[in-house]
């Protein structure tokens, strides 16, 4: 329910964590600032930990602030968070005050060829807020504080009777889908493999399987995640410790091997995974960052017609689509949420993220 709109108390300063050097975080204060035109004020209510936050802590890429890293910039990373519209910028008509919204992460510059395509997550003005570009927790000030300021467009309405928790996950389950629209999108009855039960992965197999894919087969290192991915409609796992991938997706589509394959797992055999797996004429998109180059069989590409697409985040609106599946209830996201920590916890909540203590997948900090 919206909150009334005198219960939005702001105040003039909020609590906010800061990076310093790499991997050291500051719990701070800073302004509460105005929204501009087309912007306004998110109340942080939660925010799910990424492993791309983790990078940015640890590293500063993929982050970068002022053209350089990171580090000691004032800088509020976080980037997967919910909230409530707490003031309205100048002309702002789309929300009111009490929208319960998540946020997709990149607000375009709305001028270059890419935005104007709907592929605002490649954005040739990425990095230059004075171009109009935002990214918030990667070029912007992020969600691991009380307040965020957000352009309308990275705003989506969080569905009905969906808990803030939940609603922190719909951006990834949006990446998901941006993956499953850049192959081609209609799957409904055509066969995907999922590579990689990590949390993008596994909300893959969610978004597939409401799209109507059969099968949808999702392989992995990890038997306990394996099962949150059956849990969320997998039709078959394998576990590629004791079987090898390939073989065994062909095995479970009469030889032929799958329609899609979205790789979800940066592993460095995913990509030859994925082409001696995927059928004739059929399409891999590539949705994890492999940390090194890797060797693959590309001849695969050419003699069976295999088209390769990769995809940056949640661009062309997939966002959106998520969040109605996901408050259609045709998967339930909370699967893959393990723990809640509170704001000042954050150190603790970045630790179990990383080293997924007690079997950790997504991890929530609470803030209002
Ligand atoms: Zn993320
Ligand atoms: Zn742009």
């Amino acid at each position: 329910m919206p909150a009334p709109t005198s219960a939005i108390t702001v105040p003039n300063q909020m609590r906010c964590w800061v990076l310093g050097d790499p991997g050291q975080l500051t719990l701070t204060e800073k302004p509460v600032l105005q929204p501009g035109p087309a912007e306004v004020l998110v109340r942080i209510d939660a925010i799910a930990i990424c492993a791309t936050d983790l990078e940015v802590i640890a590293h500063g890429a993929p982050a970068t602030i002022g053209g350089g890293l990171p580090f000691n910039k004032n800088f509020t990373p976080g980037h997967e968070y919910m909230g409530t519209v707490a003031r309205l910028g100048p002309g702002v008509d789309e929300f009111a005050v009490g929208d319960r919204v998540t946020v997709e992460i990149h607000a375009g510059c709305g001028r270059c060829p890419r935005c104007r395509q709907g592929m605002y997550t490649s954005c040739w003005n990425y990095g230059k807020p004075e171009k109009g570009h935002r990214a918030n927790g990667f070029t912007t000030d992020g969600g691991f504080g009380q307040y965020a300021i957000n352009h309308v467009n990275t705003l989506v309405r969080v569905p009905e009777g969906m808990s803030d928790a939940e609603a922190t996950l719909v951006v990834t389950a949006g990446t998901a889908m941006y993956g499953l629209d850049s192959m081609g999108g209609l799957v409904a009855g055509e066969s995907v493999a999922v590579l990689g039960p990590g949390p993008i992965g596994l909300l893959g197999v969610g978004v597939a399987k409401a799209l109507g894919a059969q099968p949808v087969i999702l392989t992995g290192t990890r038997d306990a995640r394996l099962e949150k991915g059956l849990r969320l409609g997998a039709d078959h796992v394998i576990n590629v410790q004791r079987e090898q991938p390939a073989e065994a997706v062909r095995k479970l589509t009469q030889g032929r091997g799958v329609d899609f394959v979205l790789e979800c797992s940066g592993a460095p055999s995913a990509l030859n995974d994925a082409l001696w797996m995927v059928n004739r004429g059929g399409r891999i998109c590539l949705a994890a960052l492999f940390p090194e180059p890797v060797h693959a069989d590309l001849g695969r590409i050419v003699v069976d017609n295999i088209t390769v697409f990769g995809i940056r985040g949640e661009g062309r609106s997939a966002t959106h689509r998520a969040a109605a599946l996901m408050g259609q209830k045709r998967f339930d996201a909370t699967i893959i949420h393990t723990h809640t920590f509170p704001l000042d916890q954050l150190p603790t909540a970045l630790r179990y993220a990383r080293d997924r203590v007690e079997d950790a997948i997504k991890v929530v900090v609470k803030i209002h």
